[in-house]
């Protein structure tokens, strides 16, 4: 396509976009990770406590942040989202999101959605990522290694991964978890979904890639995060992340899955705007970076445009 064409082409999708963002409204899903300060974050999942706490202060004078219950009743019954409206997902389960997040959204009075990966709970068991980490990159000092195996890693059933991983980790003496890369206890998954500012949802049990499977591992993935979770809180789960979340990691499968286990909103990891006509089995969401306020202000404008 000739560059003349392709900017009018990129114009008129922007121009689409603008008229759906007036007519059905739209939300803005915001995907973070973790709130602390870590001395290596390769996958850059961390941002720091004073970013947060600036990001919530500056959400919370321009933009209308969402309950999850309101975000739930826009997208169940395809009404138009408020002006502006944003929601707070964090992924995955770390201890620091009682710790570090739950007091910065205490503070500002803004709920989030906290998507919990079951297999970690409770143990002093890093998430793979991290343990690939710690034995690859800061151990083994193997970059390249490190680089090449994430994508391999990912889509493999959680069993053959983590044998090999730990296997690994016993090679080079590199065994034990770090406490700053620890999940949450039972006890602290209890305390955070007990507070005001968290809703708790699945994430898998041991956060494969999805699309990599067949439909009943899929179901014996998802299953599983939804019932230890039901069981730890005494609460109905009804929402769920994929793992990395990526058009690459579900497929028809997974979202039937979702369905037949009575979950009622699934996130995916795909940058865009929620609107009344999102589907509420996949929708978009936006990940955050450990932005400083003016860089963030500028990214969430631009989410909007
Ligand atoms: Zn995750």
């Amino acid at each position: 396509m000739s560059p003349v064409k392709s900017k009018i082409k990129s114009k008129l999708r922007k121009g689409v976009k603008r008229i759906k963002t007036v007519l059905h409204g739209s939300c803005a899903v915001l995907l973070y990770h973790r709130v602390t300060t870590l001395e290596s974050d390769p996958q850059l999942l961390s941002v720091s406590p004073a970013n947060f706490n600036a990001q919530l202060k500056w959400l919370k004078e321009e933009y209308n942040v969402l309950t999850v219950e309101q975000f739930s009743h826009c997208l169940l019954n395809k009404k138009r989202f408020p002006k502006n409206s944003v929601l707070i997902t964090f992924d995955d389960g770390y201890a620091d999101n009682l710790l570090e997040a739950l007091p910065v959204l205490e503070k500002h009075k803004i709920q989030a959605l906290f998507y919990i990966a079951t297999a970690t709970l409770n143990t002093s068991n890093e998430y793979w990522w991290d343990a690939v980490e710690r034995i690859l990159l800061l151990t083994k000092k193997d970059e390249k290694k490190y680089r090449e195996l994430l994508p391999t890693l990912r889509s493999m059933n959680a069993k053959d991964r983590d044998k090999l991983i730990l296997q690994w980790a016993q090679e080079l003496g590199s065994t034990g978890g770090r406490e700053t890369h620890r999940a949450l206890t039972f006890y602290e998954l209890k305390k955070l979904s007990k507070s005001p500012s968290a809703v708790v949802g699945a994430h898998t049990h041991g956060h494969p890639s999805l699309a990599a499977l067949s439909y009943s591992e899929q179901m014996d993935e998802i299953n599983t995060s939804v019932s230890t979770l039901e069981g730890l809180l005494a609460k109905q789960i009804t929402h769920f992340s994929f793992p990395f979340g990526t058009a690459n990691d579900f497929n028809s499968n997974t979202i039937k899955v979702c369905k037949e286990l009575g979950l009622k909103l699934v996130a995916a990891n795909i940058a865009d705007l929620a609107n009344k006509k999102s589907n509420p089995l996949c929708f978009p969401r936006f990940i955050v970076r450990d932005w400083k306020v003016d860089e963030f202000e500028k990214n969430l404008q631009g989410f909007f445009k």
